[in-house]
């Protein structure tokens, strides 16, 4: 990788070392400016960070564990992760959906093959994802990007906004068997929201689309990874990163020509401060969250006894049974209620990527949905979804790992009362965030951007709301 070196004497900062922060920092350093990140935390990479939280070699992801956003964008294209040790791996199966009775359904990278798996069903199936498989590179090319633009490919992009804008519930009559139903559920809840809400179907569309055209990888050694292979390029192009540093205003940095705040929307306001017009701080205040989660890390003994057997084979199993039972769930916690049975997604990382194992012990992840900013204990509401499609497991467990959603943000402050995605995916905020506005990376103070997932094209290791936003300090720099 050369820069262009004409901008050396620029000087840019970067606050926070999420995977935008650190696309941020890349995008402005291949340009020639002096790049400094500067992250809160003892470790790099925010949401993509790895460690043996259980037992002593088995590797956990701490946040982000499967990248089907991450595999082909213009960001990957345009920096050689790979050749700084990132190598994606793929499961299988690359997401199931057990039901009772050891029923269920699977997504494999191939439409037809999915199909074939849904009897009745699988026409209904081809006929949404099929034609956006075959165009989803034209349509991400779009969606990755602010809303507010001329679309370069409108035919895709219409076909693929006819599917998203619907409700998940209204979208899923087109199924009749619980399977394809609930296979769709799973995929569809990872938006948080009530299955009844417009463009609730939008991320179902989105990441299920992405597992038939790029599956959901793993990184090999674990997410962490993905931030070792950054900051590793970073310090190719002769960027820097200090960890430990929590920055609360501007004035802490020094001169800058150019900062990028890979923060929340109120944290940016706050570390602005004053020189923010008020009409944006107000905006950046009033930003919304949604739902959190509660994370338990579990080291296993041989793995989870699922009576489906595809789900043996699956990096992500969804688990919450029918498409009506895990609306309910979903309403519940949107409502700021703990539901009984609450939506759980289980990662099996280690199926693509053995050496995350020890011997015969696997490191499994699992996260529940629950109300923003809840302080219960969800650990047994976990174990009891994953008993209900797997029975014998609990004797299994040898070590537990749990972090409450009030924990999940002092782990890291962009994830506000829990809340991972940070920010409801509400119609308003999934189009337009986090205000509108024609560049919504700028924060009303010349050279001073939001780079995190509260703007486009939101939450995901993919980088791109950094991309995004240092292209547009670029383009402002001139
Ligand atoms: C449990 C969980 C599961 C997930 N699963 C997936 C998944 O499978 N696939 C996927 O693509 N995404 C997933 N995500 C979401 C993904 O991790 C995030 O969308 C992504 O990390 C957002 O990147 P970011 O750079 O915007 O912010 P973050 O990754 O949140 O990083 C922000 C960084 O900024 C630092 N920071 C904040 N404030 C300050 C400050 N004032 N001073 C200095 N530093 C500061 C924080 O410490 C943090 O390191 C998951 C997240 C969680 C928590």
């Amino acid at each position: 990788m050369t820069s262009r070196g004409h901008r050396r004497s620029n000087r840019a900062v970067v606050v926070g070392s999420g995977p935008n922060g650190l696309a941020a920092a890349l995008t402005l350093a291949a340009e020639g400016l002096e790049v400094e990140v500067l992250e809160a935390a003892d470790t790099v990479g925010g949401g993509t960070r790895s460690s043996e939280l259980t037992l002593p070699g088995l590797l956990h992801d701490e946040c982000s564990g499967f990248h089907p956003l991450a595999v082909d964008t213009p960001l990957a294209r345009r920096f050689d992760l790979g050749a700084h040790g990132l190598t994606w791996r793929w499961p299988e199966v690359q997401y199931s959906h057990p039901l009772d009775g050891g029923r269920g359904a699977a997504a494999r990278r191939s439409v037809s093959e999915t199909a074939d798996g849904l009897g009745v069903d699988g026409r209904g199936w081809e006929q949404v994802f099929g034609p956006l498989t075959d165009r989803f590179d034209d349509i991400a090319e779009d969606f990755l990007r602010p809303m507010l633009h001329v679309p370069r490919h409108p035919v895709p992009l219409m076909r693929f906004g006819a599917l998203s804008v619907l409700p998940t519930a209204v979208l899923a009559r087109r199924w009749q068997g619980e399977e394809a139903r609930a296979l769709f559920a799973g995929v569809a809840a990872h938006a948080l929201r009530p299955f009844g809400s417009p463009v609730s179907a939008a991320i179902g569309i989105a990441l299920g689309t992405a597992a038939h055209r790029h599956g959901w990888p793993v990184a090999e050694g674990g997410s962490g990874a993905i931030a070792a292979a950054m900051t590793s390029l970073l310090g190719s192009l002769g960027g820097t990163v200090r960890t430990g540093v929590e920055v609360t205003s501007l004035a802490e940095l020094g001169a800058a020509d150019v900062v990028l705040l890979d923060v929340a929307p109120a944290a940016a306001a706050r570390i602005v401060g004053d020189a923010m017009p008020r009409r944006i701080s107000r905006a950046l205040t009033r930003y919304r969250h949604g739902p959190g989660v509660f994370k338990v890390e579990l080291a296993v003994d041989e793995g989870v006894p699922w009576t489906h057997r595809e789900s043996r084979l699956a990096g992500t199993v969804h688990l919450g049974g029918t498409l009506e039972e895990i609306a309910a769930a979903e309403r519940e916690v949107h409502l700021g209620r703990m539901p009984e049975r609450p939506f759980v997604l289980v990662g099996q990382q280690f199926l693509a990527d053995p050496a995350r194992a020890v011997g015969d012990v696997v490191p499994v992840y699992a996260y529940a949905h629950v109300p923003a900013g809840w302080t219960g204990d969800a650990t047994a509401a976990i174990e009891a979804q994953i008993e209900r499609f797997a029975p014998g497991f609990r004797d299994r467990v040898l070590a537990r790992h749990v972090r409450s959603a009030v924990q999940m943000e002092q782990h890291n402050p962009n994830y506000v009362g829990g809340d991972v995605v940070t920010g409801a995916n509400d119609p308003w905020q999934l189009v337009f965030r986090p205000r509108l506005a024609l560049d919504p990376y700028r924060l009303g103070v010349p050279g001073v951007y939001l780079c995190s997932a509260a703007t486009p094209p939101g939450a995901g290791a993919h980088g791109m709301c950094g991309w995004n936003a240092a292209r547009s300090a670029l383009r402002d720099l001139g």
